[in-house]
């Protein structure tokens, strides 16, 4: 029988444990504090940020939001993270991505204290990530982790295939079931013989961006799915990057989209922001 993989669930338990840690740090009189920086008035944006300062009151972190303008200039936005990096009641910085096209992200990434980098995005986290060293990692696949390890799925020696290579999934994904001892194989659009590549892994993982592009020819029998992606369809309802009804009984066990992988990141903030109010050397 196919195990369905209860993201909301996992991440309400996730939460649950940070709202707690919150509570004791509170006791020891230390408040965590993040700023969520928004530029523009991208409606998905906002959505996502809201989300996230909901997630901050449910745990009992305090959200500074900054909702500037389009217009907001490269300069105006380094001078906000360098005021941020330097105040100690702040403990990390999340700027909403994408940002507007006058705005670079990578040296938006790059302005962000690596410690106050609860994203994970910073070069030096990633860095750290990937030769074991601590620091925050990436939250969706630190969430995706979790949703595996918290299913007693096993990753050790496994077959792992991950379909994307970006730098927010595919890459540190890539690099965390290494960690986690899988065999890994990262696969993109250049890759050849994606179906048969995908009919090896005993964990798929898949991050394309494409709605239902996986379908039942990629999956071997048995195998456990992770559908990173995300879309809203013509009917309003939303979809992953895999064909959910027609793999669901090749599967040992796959999230459902939504109420999988997309709960998971905003728990995995959540644990990032609770540990930069540990660790930050800057309080
Ligand atoms: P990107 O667009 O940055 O990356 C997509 C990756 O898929 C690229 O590496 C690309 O290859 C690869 N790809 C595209 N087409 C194919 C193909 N036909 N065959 C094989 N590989 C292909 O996307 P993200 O990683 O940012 O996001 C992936 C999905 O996950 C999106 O739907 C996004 O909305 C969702 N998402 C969900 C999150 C959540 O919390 N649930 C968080 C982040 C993302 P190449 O590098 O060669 O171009």
């Amino acid at each position: 029988m196919t195990k369905i993989i209860d993201g909301k669930a996992i991440s309400q338990a996730i939460k649950d444990e940070v709202k707690d840690t919150v509570d004791a740090l509170k006791k020891d009189g230390k408040e965590i504090a993040l700023a969520v920086i928004q530029v523009g008035d991208d409606p998905a944006s906002a959505v996502y940020v809201n989300n996230k300062k909901k997630a901050c009151a449910y745990v009992g972190i305090r959200s500074i939001s900054y909702e500037l303008p389009e217009v907001t200039t490269e300069e105006e936005l380094l001078k906000l993270i360098n005021d941020l990096n330097n105040d100690p009641s702040c403990n990390g910085i999340l700027v909403q991505l994408p940002l507007p096209s006058h705005i670079r992200e990578d040296v938006i990434i790059k302005a962000i204290h690596p410690s106050k980098d609860v994203d994970g995005f910073h070069p030096e986290n990633v860095g750290a990530m990937l030769i074991g060293q601590p620091g925050f990692l990436s939250c969706t696949p630190a969430g995706i982790i979790q949703l595996l390890k918290r299913s007693d799925i096993s990753i050790e020696g496994k077959e792992c295939v991950v379909i994307g290579r970006s730098n927010i999934v595919g890459k540190p994904m890539a690099a965390l079931l290494l960690r986690e001892n899988g065999t890994v194989t990262v696969c993109h659009s250049r890759t050849k013989n994606l179906k048969e590549v995908c009919r090896r892994a005993d964990i798929l993982i898949v991050a394309i961006g494409k709605p239902k592009m996986i379908g039942p020819e990629y999956i071997k029998e048995g195998a456990v799915v992770i559908d990173v992606g995300i879309h809203r369809m013509e009917n309003k309802k939303l979809c992953g990057d895999v064909d959910y009804d027609a793999v669901f009984s090749r599967c040992s066990a796959i999230t459902p989209v939504p109420g999988g992988v997309g709960p998971m990141t905003i728990a995995m903030l959540m644990y990032n922001c609770v540990l930069s109010g540990k660790d930050n050397p800057n309080r």
